[in-house]
């Protein structure tokens, strides 16, 4: 959950958190303004509670209007909105005369499920609510967007809807994981046509402040002027649905949206966790209409994206990071792209920080803990599993002295494949394979790379296991 403090106009923005925006420069001013507006709130509040709520905190800039704090948890930040979310609001505004909103968001907001809190915690709310679309992130665009095999069909439908001039699906939903995309795509549907047709109305807003207006509305008797202002634009973006499941009365409300917008022929975007059937808590009827445009789905990353989401980013980020790193991180995190930039940004963060070029080795060493997580994927016995079903042999054949090559081969293979996605060292493989020296583990990683560099058909097979095992 997050809360938004306006100042002098009521909006309540989506609160994805992100940790470091593209613009360093920008930051860095800021990075210096946020810590004087710590220190006279720790002048104020004193040492101990600077300690437990202040410092713990940090910030991020999302424009030159909005100022995004984060805390660890969801308590934190309640208790940093109502302890000191009036000082900050105003000792922010004295450090950026130009900010209209202080948000405060916990770190889980993105993926929590929250409850609607008794009353909108709407600091210096006006009544009007001309805004009832979030903010769109600038970096959310076509342009940035890595197209690969995962994201194209997603990509391609989420470019004609940007590009049509006539609805050519609807609605559009747009599905996969989480860190996968969909927030990207669907703002950067908006950022084009506010770019080439201003003058259609877009809102994009998450399925949580969709329940959150509605509520509100019914709170305030509004449901009229509600109902008004979603039925009278032109495209209409709702993120993450799934989270309606169960919420009947807003489920109901969207439904009529929805058919309200559809049948007068304008463009709605939904994008969930899942695909329309596989929603639960979500009434058959939305179901199968949420199904009848064009579903797309994002499937996990696959290495080739992976690593030119990473070249495409360390380009625009405007630091040198050798490809042998890039490629290491490609490999070893394999869970989402959210998570990958994280570990970008930190490695960025370190090399300006030291300023000592990143290597494989520094690398390792700042990003352990991510790289340790993304570890704890795979499992040895899940490869070697994987890798005997593929080949067609005998799990039992894994652990086995049998050395004939049908055998051997994707012993070897299996052996590559767990040093490669896994931290296990040489000799703890070896053991896991029926005892064998660190050599023979050694020999089989070099043996599979020689075969795949000579042989097309067995790299492929090789990286199609390793997909396999990724994903
Ligand atoms: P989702 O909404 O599916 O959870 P997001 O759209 O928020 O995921 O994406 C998470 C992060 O990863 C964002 O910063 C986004 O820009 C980035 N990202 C995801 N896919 C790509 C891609 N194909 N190219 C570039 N950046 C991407
Ligand atoms: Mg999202």
């Amino acid at each position: 959950m997050f809360v938004a403090l306006e100042i002098g106009h009521a909006d309540i923005v989506q609160g994805v958190a992100q940790t470091v925006t593209d613009d360093r420069r920008f930051e860095t001013g800021l990075s210096s303004q946020w810590s004087r507006v710590r220190s006279k709130l720790r002048a104020e509040f004193g040492e101990a509670a600077y300690r437990s709520w202040l410092k713990p905190a940090s910030f991020e800039a999302v424009d030159d209007e909005t100022v995004r704090i984060l805390a660890p948890t969801r308590f934190m930040r309640d208790w940093i909105e109502t302890q000191y979310g009036e000082r900050l609001k105003r000792l922010w505004a004295e450090e950026m005369p130009a900010l209209r909103r202080l948000e405060i968001v916990h770190l889980g907001a993105a993926t929590e499920k929250v409850e609607v809190p008794a009353s909108p915690v709407v600091a210096d709310a006006e009544k009007s609510d001309k805004e009832i679309g979030a903010l769109l992130d600038p970096r959310f665009r076509f342009e940035n967007f890595v197209v690969g095999k995962p994201n194209e069909l997603a990509f391609a439908a989420a470019r004609r809807v940007g590009e049509a001039q006539a609805v050519p699906f609807n609605p559009l939903f747009l599905y996969g994981g989480v860190g996968l995309g969909k927030t990207h795509l669907m703002h950067a549907i908006a950022w084009h046509i506010r770019d080439t047709n201003p003058e259609r109305r877009v809102i994009y807003l998450s399925a949580e402040k969709f329940m959150y207006q509605f509520i509100r509305a019914m709170r305030y008797k509004d449901t009229m002027a509600f109902k008004e202002q979603f039925r009278s634009v032109d495209v209409l973006m709702i993120d993450d649905v799934q989270f309606f499941s169960g919420k009947d009365n807003t489920q109901e409300e969207f439904f009529h949206t929805f058919n309200a917008l559809v049948d007068q022929n304008r463009q709605v975007v939904i994008s969930a966790d899942k695909s329309p059937n596989d929603l639960e808590g979500m009434e058959e009827r939305m179901k199968s209409r949420l199904g009848w445009g064009l579903v797309a789905d994002i499937h996990p990353t696959i290495y080739e994206l992976r690593l030119g989401i990473l070249q495409s980013k360390a380009e625009r980020m405007e630091v040198d990071i050798p490809l042998k790193v890039l490629e290491f991180l490609a490999h070893k995190i394999t869970s989402n792209v959210r998570e990958l930039e994280g570990a970008l940004n930190r490695l960025v963060a370190y090399a300006n920080l030291v300023g000592r070029p990143v290597t494989l080795e520094n690398t390792q060493e700042v990003l352990h803990d991510i790289l340790r997580a993304n570890d704890r994927r795979v499992t040895i016995e899940e490869i070697q599993k994987r890798v005997a079903e593929h080949f067609n042999i005998r799990l039992g054949e894994m652990y086995s002295a049998r050395r004939s090559r049908a055998i051997a081969r994707p012993r070897q293979v299996a052996m590559y494949l767990a040093k490669q996605l896994t931290a296990r060292s040489l000799p703890e493989i070896g053991r896991k394979f029926g005892g064998r020296d660190h050599t023979t583990v050694m020999h089989a990683v070099r043996k599979v790379d020689e075969l795949c560099a000579l042989d097309s058909a067995f790299s492929e097979d090789v990286e199609l296991l390793r997909r396999m095992l990724e994903g």
